[in-house]
């Protein structure tokens, strides 16, 4: 595998993919930093990176952004992929196409993103695909069922892939961030306003999980042990750049405490530490 690199990453307009993006690009990587409107990264130009319209949702789009890469730098040699956001909200208020959105961005465009970078990969006989998921992809928070399923998803389909083409010389790895302060709690928070289907039964639980999802990114143990974008950026070039990657990395020590605290803990106990957080929808 060459030293430098030509890397695409998804969702570059802010967090994650934006930090990414600069920090690969310093380094000296032929970065594509996409994200559905070129306004939202046409600054990174000036960091170095290759600005790139690209929406997980929308097949053209991703096959345009894929063919572009293709004809400029000869391929995506590495791909991130990072676009995602949470739509929260209790299981039985979650409108269906807001859940359907929800598996369209996080999962089926990170494996049809996959499915189009890969067959380059295996002519070239190398190549690193990077999955963000989560460290909510060990346990679930309540009202982050949708959530949590897509990054549960995300794992199991790198778990297969990292197996399918380890023999074409690809490589697959999966990153683990916890709490990171980006415009993601925002997003979260946003998004339980398409999640209001019951709104009498599960209203004060809804506001509840706003309100700790935005408190946890404000305040409290979560904020304390988190980090910054750069964190995980940091650990995106490792998985990226390392000769023999380790198939996970947990980001942060809220990852790590929040992963090893969970697996410690029987159902029934994670539901009690949740109930210190979230009311119990329901007669009481
Ligand atoms: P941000 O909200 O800051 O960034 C999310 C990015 O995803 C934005 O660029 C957004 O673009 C993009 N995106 C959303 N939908 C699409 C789409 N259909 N096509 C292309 N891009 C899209 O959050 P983060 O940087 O924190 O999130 C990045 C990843 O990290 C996500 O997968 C998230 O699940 C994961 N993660 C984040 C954690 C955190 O605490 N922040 C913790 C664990 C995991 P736009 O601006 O257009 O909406």
């Amino acid at each position: 595998m060459p030293d430098k690199l030509t890397i695409l990453i998804t969702g570059c307009s802010t967090g994650i993919g934006r930090a990414s993006a600069e920090r690969l690009a310093r380094a000296g990587h032929t970065v594509y930093a996409s994200a559905r409107r070129l306004d939202d990264v046409a600054d990174l130009e000036s960091a170095g990176c290759r600005p790139l319209v690209l929406d997980v949702t929308d097949e053209a789009s991703m096959e345009a952004a894929v063919s572009r890469v293709d004809e400029e730098a000869g391929g995506v040699e590495a791909l991130v992929n990072n676009a995602g956001y949470s739509q929260s909200g209790a299981v039985e208020t979650l409108e269906m196409d807001a859940l359907r959105r929800q598996f369209e961005t996080n999962v089926f465009g990170l494996v049809r993103l996959t499915q189009l970078v890969l067959p380059g990969m295996r002519a070239r006989g190398f190549g690193r695909i990077v999955n963000i998921s989560s460290m909510g992809a060990n346990f679930t928070f309540p009202g982050g069922g949708a959530y949590h399923a897509t990054k549960y998803a995300v794992e199991a389909l790198s778990d297969a892939l990292r197996y399918e083409v380890e023999g074409f010389g690809i490589d697959v790895v999966v990153v683990q961030p916890g709490a990171i302060r980006t415009e993601f709690d925002k997003a979260a928070v946003a998004s339980l306003e398409r999640a209001s289907g019951a709104d009498d039964v599960y209203g004060e639980f809804n506001r509840k999980v706003g309100q700790a999802t935005k408190e946890a990114y404000e305040k409290g143990p979560l904020k304390l042990l988190g980090g910054e974008p750069d964190d995980v950026a940091k650990v995106i070039e490792r998985a990226l750049t390392a000769k023999r990657p380790r198939t996970r990395y947990h980001v942060t020590p809220s990852a790590k405490i929040m992963i090893g605290q969970s697996h410690l803990m029987t159902d029934r106990i994670w539901d009690r530490f949740n109930a210190t957080q979230f009311p119990k929808p329901g007669r009481s």
